[in-house]
């Protein structure tokens, strides 16, 4: 699918490589693990509604966002797959979740009593989060969680359908601190008269540290876009995994500076001799943010350097030689023998690539293929 658009910017996901990844992924599940495809924050930047079709048709069988509006979107445009949302939703806002049959994250029991008023007749699905070590959301007081099943299992318009914890290290070598968080979820489990139908624990990293950590359902993001959590695991995640995310700009503009001449806001960069700047139509507005000022990107076939400050829409690179103006430049991607991943950009910015992939903005174009 190709959106209209008039501008020389625009990121293209490969869908083919998220279906190969989620197919490469499952390989090394226990069988009949769900996979809850996560696709919070319009798919980690790389779009909510395409990916969730590509996700769930291969193989995922249910979705993962953050927040209730995410959900609704999804199902405003016709995805009727069971959705969780991981992040914490108002109590007032139970009804409407229940009504579209979206999965809430509850983590305490005072949200349960409150939520009861404005349910109505459906059934509302919850999933109860354990702080086993995150120190984010979460029970973490063991009474509490006997309390919420309780009120739960009390009224008939509430089901503990699941039951998860997040890992604060998975994507580390050391297993210690992993370790102890699946011993504390493992003692939150025995609390349960009756267990919940879903157990769950790991992010794509968490999966494959060891047999248990897979339960009965995994919730895949970073990897599903081909990439690996981090560099202290890449060993250990199935390979290969293709990165999705593409990203492309085309030169505007192409001119001589002379030595002594200046580049962008702050005059901070001067030509030392002469030289061949070519201007790119992407800027801070775009997630392309002024610390890319130094990082080099590909002209054509050619390594070339962010001259001078990135503005809101644009910024300089220097180029070799002179280049044509139209020459397409690439961001994020591969060009011949050379590459460049978010994860170089993310290091450049002494940030994460889950950082990076967030951060592109919806002003630029996503092309399908
Ligand atoms: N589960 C929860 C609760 C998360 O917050 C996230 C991502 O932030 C994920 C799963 C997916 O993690 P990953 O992208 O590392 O697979």
């Amino acid at each position: 699918m190709i959106n209209e658009f008039h501008r020389d910017t625009w990121i293209e996901v490969d869908l083919d490589a998220i279906q190969a990844n989620i197919r490469q992924l499952s390989k090394r599940l226990k069988q009949n693990t769900v996979i809850m495809a996560v696709v919070k924050a319009n798919a980690y930047g790389h779009g909510y509604l395409e990916v969730a079709e590509a996700a769930l048709d291969a193989g995922a069988e249910w979705l993962a966002v953050a927040f209730l509006d995410e959900a609704l979107f999804l199902r405003k445009h016709g995805f009727t797959a069971p959705i969780l949302v991981l992040g914490a939703t108002r109590p007032d806002d139970a009804g409407l979740a229940a009504a579209h049959g979206i999965r809430l994250t509850v983590f305490s029991a005072d949200w349960i009593r409150s939520a009861r008023e404005f349910l109505k007749e459906d059934t509302l699905q919850i999933h109860l989060k354990i702080d086993t070590g995150m120190g984010r959301l979460g029970f973490t007081d063991l009474k509490e969680l006997k309390e919420a099943e309780t009120v739960i299992t009390d009224d008939s318009r509430m089901n503990i359908e699941g039951v998860f914890t997040h890992f604060a290290t998975a994507d580390e070598q050391d297993r210690t601190y992993a370790d102890q968080q699946q011993e504390r979820f493992l003692a939150c489990l025995d609390v349960f008269e009756k267990k919940p139908a879903m157990i769950h624990a790991s992010n794509s990293a968490g999966a494959f540290l060891r047999d248990n950590a897979a339960f009965n359902a995994v919730r895949f993001g970073i990897s599903m876009y081909g990439l690996v959590p981090s560099g202290d695991i890449s060993s250990e995640m199935p390979a290969p995994l293709t990165p999705a995310l593409s990203l492309y700009t085309k030169m505007v503009q192409v001119k001589k500076l002379k030595a002594g001449d200046k580049v962008s806001y702050g005059a901070t960069y001067t030509a030392e001799q002469d030289e061949w700047i070519a201007t790119l139509p992407i800027g801070y507005a775009d997630g392309w943010i002024r610390q890319m000022q130094g990082f080099e990107v590909l002209a054509g076939e050619y390594r070339a350097e962010i001259v001078g400050r990135v503005c809101m829409d644009q910024c300089m690179i220097r180029l070799p030689f002179e280049m044509k103006e139209g020459t397409v430049v690439t961001l994020v991607g591969n060009v011949s023998n050379d590459r460049i991943l978010l994860d170089d950009i993310a290091a450049h910015n002494g940030t994460i690539h889950y950082e990076s992939a967030c951060l592109l903005t919806a002003r630029v174009p996503r092309i399908y293929r």
